[in-house]
């Protein structure tokens, strides 16, 4: 009914275009996959090489990526009290 844990990412990350940027949880990203970044650009995602991941973190895929987190802590929270409302049960 409730599942508590590994809850998946909230984004994944990438880098792309000079710059690491966040991409929607459903998918992980992979080459060649045609994407749009959280901050709303549409990039067709390469192979990465380890020197790629030192690249600056895009801002805006950050902030977004924040507010999904705390969005999600919010909603988990939410449930967690719905749930001892109504069972009157502590679910951690
Ligand atoms: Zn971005």
């Amino acid at each position: 009914m409730f599942s508590i844990g590994w809850r998946g990412p909230v984004v994944w990350w990438n880098p792309i275009a000079g710059y690491r940027h966040a991409f929607g949880p459903d998918t992980p990203p992979r080459p060649e996959q045609h994407r749009d970044t959280l901050c709303g650009v549409s990039v067709t995602l390469t192979e990465s090489s380890d020197a790629d991941w030192l690249l600056p973190t895009c801002d805006s895929c950050m902030s977004e990526a924040l507010i999904r987190s705390e969005n999600r802590e919010q909603r988990h929270r939410d449930a967690r009290r719905r749930l001892h409302d109504q069972f009157g049960t502590e679910f951690l």
